[in-house]
């Protein structure tokens, strides 16, 4: 393999910040770092060329007008379409989904059927739900297990009412890759278009939508090294002239009286508006960029790499791993049966290691396979062997934390209000807010809290919608009640530094007259700890949400 992700990597600036320096990056399935070159350009188009398009005489105009065309030529060919009329700008896979939804739905009966799977990102399937709640048309999803499409028993669910199948290439939640030229076979014979959401599969393959075989191709730039607000839609040239447009505006206009107008032709008809100009330039020198690189290279590095997490985690007790090595696009996919997945990424994040965690706009397909939110690393060809060794050897220290910390002094609660119809407020007295601020590094004081996490009982009863905190990360749970005068809390949720914190907020005010109960003292102690710089921000607002909902309920 002659590819070398360490030479690849020095494309991306951000990387040689001194700030980015130890920065191991592996959530690019949400969006890939930028290459020089692409950022260049960007700042090139507003540097020489910046002009709004079409419809003008001056040379900047034109300059950009022919920017946008030869960069849709860039696209076609870099998408395998037939022509340029093929090729749609969008701001996102998210827009092209929706403009696909719309115009496609705009063609059918009540009754009519769309073929989704369970895997779905949201943004093939709100928009589905939109056209079919508003069109009475019928969602039906192909047959699966634990979330997983069984593509081979779709014949089960194709009818003859079956107008569109649209489906994604890959789960970008569960990375497993759906199995193309198989689908490809199962659709042939029936009347029906199919719509493919690609947006995970164009920064792996070398995408060819001729050898795929699918109607509509989507996807998004800033998942392949470009840059942000722009995608791409691709359409077979016979099946968008059927279509209507779906935004009216100026550009998608041959001309316009003032009870109609006739539409241009394609593919400017479905670009109602002024494009992302600048994204337009950035997109077409990214395309020329992954034109020079070793893409099967890429590839088989990517694969290495998502190997080694396998095999890096798989032995990591308590460890569910839900991907898998193969068909894989570059996702590892993963719980603990011994922390919330947030509580990890925060360690990891301190770390400099970044990820996500949450059910990855694929809630369906989460609840499917019995799970809330999952921690997900994914790789892109800049990532190296050194950056998944880290990451493993950091899951590894966390865990182990984890075990030191449950050998500790805090006594975890025992007696769980497992189903009571009320609630007691949780022993605080072994927490020492003193000692706390004594210890002299974060990681110690993170740690501490993290253990403080085993004072907070599991409270069935309180984990309601009425006791939900809006704003924490994690789900987070209050509770209130008066006695006398004072006032009594508890608190629950399913991440341990959410419990943590929540255990550090009572010990400040439970069991206070109203008072004696001080915001101000509160994110004294707050900002006195370094919570504020060390936690992420949605982290510290919701430890003010938590307080600000335990100050309203004591009247404080
Ligand atoms: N489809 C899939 C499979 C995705 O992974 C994503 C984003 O993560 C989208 C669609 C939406 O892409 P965008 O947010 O760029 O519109």
């Amino acid at each position: 393999m002659n590819f070398s992700a360490d030479t690849f990597k020095q494309h991306f600036p951000l990387f040689a910040q001194s700030e980015n320096r130890e920065l191991v990056y592996l959530d690019n399935a949400a969006t890939t770092q930028t290459p020089a070159c692409v950022i260049e350009a960007i700042s090139d188009f507003y540097r020489h060329a910046n002009a709004n398009t079409h419809r003008s005489s001056h040379r900047l105009a034109r300059r950009a007008t022919a920017m946008v065309e030869k960069v849709r030529g860039d696209a076609a060919r870099f998408l395998g379409a037939a022509s340029t009329r093929e090729i749609i700008f969008t701001r996102g896979a998210t827009e092209g989904l929706n403009l696909l939804a719309h115009s496609l739905c705009s063609r059918l009966d009540p009754g009519d059927e769309i073929l989704l799977t369970t895997a779905e990102h949201h943004a093939n399937l709100v928009p589905w739900q939109m056209q079919a709640a508003s069109r009475g048309l019928h969602l039906r999803f192909v047959p699966h297990e634990g979330g997983v499409p069984q593509f081979h028993r779709i014949g089960e669910v194709l009818s003859e009412r079956t107008r569109v199948v649209s489906v994604t290439a890959g789960s970008n939640a569960l990375g497993f890759r759906t199995d193309l030229p198989a689908l490809r076979a199962a659709l042939s014979g029936y009347e029906l278009q199919w719509v493919l959401d690609g947006t995970q599969l164009a920064v792996h393959d070398e995408v060819d939508v001729a050898a795929i075989g699918c109607d509509f191709f989507v996807c998004s730039a800033h998942k392949f090294y470009g840059p942000t607000g722009i995608g791409l839609v691709f359409g077979r040239e016979a099946r968008l002239q059927e279509l209507p447009p779906w935004q009216g505006g100026g550009e998608m206009i041959a001309s316009v009286d003032l009870l109609a107008s006739e539409y241009a032709g394609l593919p400017h008809r479905f670009e109602a508006g002024t494009s992302s100009l600048a994204s337009i330039a950035g997109l077409g020198t990214c395309i020329d960029f992954l034109a020079r690189q070793d893409r099967v290279g890429m590839a088989m590095h990517e694969q290495s790499l998502v190997h080694a997490l396998h095999r890096g985690l798989a032995p990591i007790p308590g460890l569910n791993l839900l991907s898998r090595s193969e068909h894989n696009l570059g996702i590892v996919s993963f719980t603990h049966s011994r922390c919330a997945a947030i509580d990890l990424a925060q360690w990891l994040d301190g770390r400099d290691i970044a990820v996500r965690v949450g059910h990855h706009c694929a809630q369906p397909l989460l609840r499917a396979a019995g799970h809330a939110a999952t921690l997900r690393a994914s790789v892109a060809a800049y990532n190296t062997r050194e950056d998944i060794d880290r990451f493993v050897a950091a899951v590894e220290e966390f865990l182990s934390h984890l075990d030191a910390d449950d050998a500790v002094s805090v006594p975890e609660v025992s007696v769980q209000v497992v189903g009571a119809q009320d609630w007691s407020p949780d022993d605080l007295s072994s927490l020492d807010v003193a000692a706390l601020r004594s210890r002299n590094s974060w990681q110690d004081r993170y740690r501490t809290l993290m253990s403080w996490a085993r004072v907070i009982s599991r409270k069935e009863a309180v984990r309601n919608e009425s006791n939900l905190v809006r704003g924490c990360e994690s789900s987070a749970w209050l509770v209130h009640r008066c006695e006398r005068g004072v006032h009594r809390f508890a608190i629950d949720s399913d991440s341990r530094i959410v419990k943590g914190l929540g255990a550090l907020l009572l010990a400040l005010i439970d069991g206070k007259k109203a008072a004696d109960i001080s915001r101000a003292q509160v994110l004294g102690v707050f900002a006195e700890l370094g919570l504020e710089q060390q936690l992420s921000e949605s982290r510290s607002n919701g430890f003010r949400a938590l307080l600000d909902r335990a100050l309203e309920l004591a009247g404080a």
